[in-house]
């Protein structure tokens, strides 16, 4: 992980708001500015008529998150799995889809048609294309996918699918721009936050590019595909033209890759749905948050699993696992969807 911070880049309003000032007082974190952001390379007052089209905003300062930074999910996921495999007792699938969860009563009859509403009822099996798993109990942590294997049980996971795309980017002053730093021991340019609309820029060192990507709302319908790809329309015409007027150094910037996925929405608050029915747990709807949060995800969905009613975060607090349920649930809003 590198600490290099998130910046959210901010008007005077957003600035001076309830939300801002009580996490600088509650996290590590502190306040830039403009003279320091114009030193990244950012503009502070945007063109005008520019600004009045595109609901563009000036920049009066930003919120430096200095606990925050950057890392490579794919890293962490190899440390779980040699950690796993050096436990022993679990086992690996790779490249094996499941394609049913089999509903059975759970006292068979054997009549044609099990199980019939009146039988009490369990997930007694999942099919692959080559074979059948027989279990207890099954979790399914398979987030956006989730809808396919329950929907047709007429178990609704309250999620949907929606696509995001990254564009990674590069021009000889986003290198320039990627020697300067606002936190952390190494020269990393910070996580950044446009004002609006927030497009969101991270640094990727090793390139000297940046990944660009913005969380789209109204307008970006809900829609799985098997193989998502960015669309460089959606650059050209709806990212550059307001990359370019905060931040000099995209007017000539080349696209150098680029790809998409799914965030798997949780449209009610934004957070994470725990459910269990009968011997089926389910955890989903990481609603774009599924790496910041995946040790507390992890740690419920033990808890959800073993019957437990609380689960115990990293910092001690404790959270109750119904608080996150469908019929059970009391969570607040989520409000940092980046
Ligand atoms: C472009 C983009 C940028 C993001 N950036 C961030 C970020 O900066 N910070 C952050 O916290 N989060 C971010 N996210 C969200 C984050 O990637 C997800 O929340 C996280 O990956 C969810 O983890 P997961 O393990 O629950 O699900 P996934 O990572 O989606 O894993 C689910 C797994 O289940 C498997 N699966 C699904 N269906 C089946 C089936 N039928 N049979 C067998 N296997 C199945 C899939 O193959 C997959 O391996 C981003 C997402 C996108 C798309």
């Amino acid at each position: 992980m590198h600490f290099n911070g998130y910046l959210f880049l901010m008007d005077e309003r957003n600035l001076k708001s309830m939300a801002v000032q009580s996490l600088l007082k509650r996290v590590k974190s502190k306040v830039i500015s403009r003279e320091e952001i114009s030193e990244l390379g950012i503009k502070t007052d945007t063109d005008p008529e520019a600004a009045k089209i595109m609901g563009l905003k000036n920049i009066d300062g930003g919120f430096v998150g200095e606990n925050c930074g950057i890392m490579e999910p794919d890293l962490l996921a190899s440390y779980y799995v040699r950690e796993l495999e050096n436990m022993g007792g679990v086992e690996f699938r790779y490249n094996t889809n499941v394609t049913r969860l089999n509903l059975s009563p759970r006292t068979k009859l054997n009549f044609p048609g099990e199980p019939f509403i009146w039988q009490d009822k369990i997930i007694e099996s999942i099919e692959t294309k080559s074979s059948e798993l027989f279990a207890d109990h099954f979790l399914l942590a398979t987030d956006v996918w989730t809808s396919d294997l329950t929907s047709p049980l007429g178990i609704d996971p309250f999620t949907q699918p929606k696509k995001v795309q990254v564009f990674q980017v590069q021009s000889n002053g986003i290198v320039e721009m990627m020697k300067k730093k606002v936190t952390g021991e190494e020269d990393i340019f910070p996580f950044t936050i446009l004002p609006g609309p927030s497009i969101d820029l991270r640094p990727d060192p090793k390139s000297r590019t940046f990944w660009v990507s913005y969380s789209e709302g109204i307008g970006r319908g809900f829609s799985l595909e098997e193989n998502p790809m960015a669309e460089a329309d959606y650059y050209s015409n709806n990212l550059y033209p307001v990359l370019r007027e905060y931040i000099p150094a995209f007017e000539d910037a080349r696209i150098m890759s680029s790809w998409a996925g799914y965030y798997s929405m949780n449209n009610m608050d934004g957070t994470y749905v725990l459910e269990r029915n009968m011997n089926l747990s389910v955890v989903t709807g990481s609603s774009g948050s599924g790496i910041m949060k995946a040790d507390a995800a992890g740690r419920l969905a033990s808890s959800l699993y073993s019957g437990k009613e609380k689960a115990k975060l990293y910092g001690g607090a404790e959270i109750r696992v119904a608080d996150l349920g469908i019929t059970t649930r009391r969570v607040d809003q989520e409000t940092l969807i980046i």
